[in-house]
């Protein structure tokens, strides 16, 4: 483990021609102080958690003192924009620091999140507020306890320096951790611009560094879009199936290895509702719960527009459809493999939609209903009223039941075994806004307490943790209605 100035710098982006970025150095953060720290993410860069003890440490993570090897830049990139291409975004509030080597030799880039304007701010502050670091700290450990690839979080650092959004707030700076932050958008906007040497340098880039499987092939690009399709299919089918709602999947923030990124006005479902739009200031729901699928394989398609020299039309075609099959075979396995079926087939859909639709009709909470689930007894004269009694159409239920008795038994389904299996795949505890806003809540009056708690939980949403019971409740009525909206 190391201390901060052991920290080694191995900046691989920086080495790409400037055409891809602005160098840029953070604007400091007044009166830094510690809001959070995360020793879990810490280890993937080999940073001793003792540091975070230092009088020091949040002068480092609020980009106010910089490593001298560290060789600050906003990445550049376009994107579609709820369906309209922007020429031009880029990080208009992110600074990476640079690239990590840890001692296996992973890479990790270090970005601050919220660490003051770039050439590409356009009219933002480059600043973001307490409140959204917190959701986005909280939200990518979360995430990551449940198995989905996602960019992961170090710390906040906050200050009281106010930052105006709605209302007052102050400021926070994010540090996040991911192998490559590049995105969909980064590749369009060369394409964009016909400055087809910059795409080839990008995917020459990426290709050697993260797909280096393909690098050697005749065929690498095309292989390399495949490969991105075939992680965009499966991060798609996991996020359907724990709920998870993106709320701004725009191309620019896709991430080109699959991960989830940028989190926003992300929502995890609780009444099960298909159409569930998370973010208010998406009223058409253009990415509703229902859509993620489909939007991702048309963000694909803006990606491989960009690449169209590269990977000829046939191939691109071939890939995009090769898409759909990908995504319902990943998200037949998870959704069997939530309902505790041990041989899935297609034949399994109806079960699954029939369950979906229960669950829909009856306003069930989408989390707990597939957790409870897992105390299903198949024996002739087994007691499921505990499971029976949730619904209000009870009848409803005992049709489906029956089906999914006879599923179970085709299989010679154990109950015991199948409840291990089920727990470890249905969370019982997920980031419910209502529980990301009372800890957001707390921190506002001074008090991270209920952030550590939180993450802790998360880390392990599998677990029964009798004495965190209450968090996997849905909110209470006074709660259900939590706005958030893109503003952060
Ligand atoms: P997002 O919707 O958060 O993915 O952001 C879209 C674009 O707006 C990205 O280029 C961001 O870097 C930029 N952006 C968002 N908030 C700010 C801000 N407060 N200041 C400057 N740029 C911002
Ligand atoms: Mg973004």
């Amino acid at each position: 483990m190391r201390k901060i100035h052991q920290l080694t710098f191995a900046n691989r982006y920086a080495r790409l021609p400037e055409h891809f970025y602005s160098r840029v150095r953070p604007t400091p953060l007044p009166a830094p102080y510690l809001v959070s720290f995360n020793a879990s993410a810490a280890k993937l860069i080999d940073l001793d958690a003792a540091e975070a003890q230092r009088p020091d440490f949040a002068e480092h993570f609020s980009g106010n003192r910089l490593p001298p090897d560290a060789e600050p830049l906003a990445m550049l990139y376009a994107g579609h924009q709820f369906g309209q291409f922007v020429p031009q975004l880029g990080d208009g509030r992110a600074i990476m620091l640079g690239e990590i080597r840890n001692h296996a030799g992973e890479h990790w880039e270090l970005q601050l999140k919220g660490s003051g304007v770039t050439p590409y701010s356009r009219r933002g502050d480059g600043r973001a507020v307490l409140r959204s670091s917190i959701r986005e700290y909280l939200c990518s450990e979360a995430m990551h306890g449940l198995g989905i690839p996602t960019s992961r979080a170090l710390c906040i650092v906050g200050s009281d320096e106010p930052v105006y959004r709605e209302y007052a707030e102050t400021a926070a700076v994010l540090t996040r951790l991911a192998p490559s932050h590049v995105r969909f958008g980064s590749f369009e906007v060369f394409a964009s611009r016909g400055q087809q040497e910059h795409i080839t340098s990008l995917a020459d880039f990426v290709i050697t560094h993260h797909y280096p499987e393909f690098a050697e092939s005749p065929d690498k690009y095309r292989l390399f879009l495949q490969a991105v399709a075939q992680r965009t299919a499966k991060l798609m089918a996991q996020w359907q199936a724990v709920g998870f709602c993106h709320g701004v999947m725009n191309t620019d923030n896709m991430s080109i290895l699959g991960l989830t990124l940028d989190y926003g006005p992300f929502g995890f479902m609780e009444t099960f509702d298909p159409g569930y739009i998370c973010n208010h200031s998406d009223p058409q729901g253009r990415y509703a719960y229902d859509q993620q699928p489909q939007v991702g394989l048309w963000n694909l398609a803006c990606l491989a527009h960009a690449l169209s020299k590269l990977v000829d039309e046939p191939m691109r075609d071939e890939i995009m459809e090769s898409y759909a099959p990908t995504y319902y075979q990943h998200y037949l396995n998870l959704m069997a493999g939530k309902l505790g079926l041990t041989n899935p087939s297609m034949a399994d859909f109806p079960l699954i939609e029939a369950w979906l639709e229960l669950l829909q009709r009856n306003q069930m909470d989408f989390t707990l209903s597939f957790r409870k689930l897992g105390d299903f007894k198949t024996a002739p004269d087994a007691d499921n009223s505990r499971i029976r009694d949730q619904f209000v159409d009870r009848e409803a239920f005992d049709v489906w039941a029956q089906d999914y008795h006879a599923r179970l038994s085709n299989e010679n389904s154990d109950d015991q075994a199948r409840k291990v299996s089920m727990d470890a795949v249905n969370p019982k505890y997920v980031l419910r806004n209502y529980l990301a806003q009372q800890a957001i809540e707390q921190a506002e009056r001074g008090d991270y307490s209920e952030i550590d708690r939180l993450l802790a939980l998360f880390s392990k949403p599998f677990d029964e943790q009798p004495e965190m019971e209450r968090y996997a409740e849905p909110p209470p009525e006074s709660a259900r209605h939590i706005v958030v909206s893109c503003s952060s």
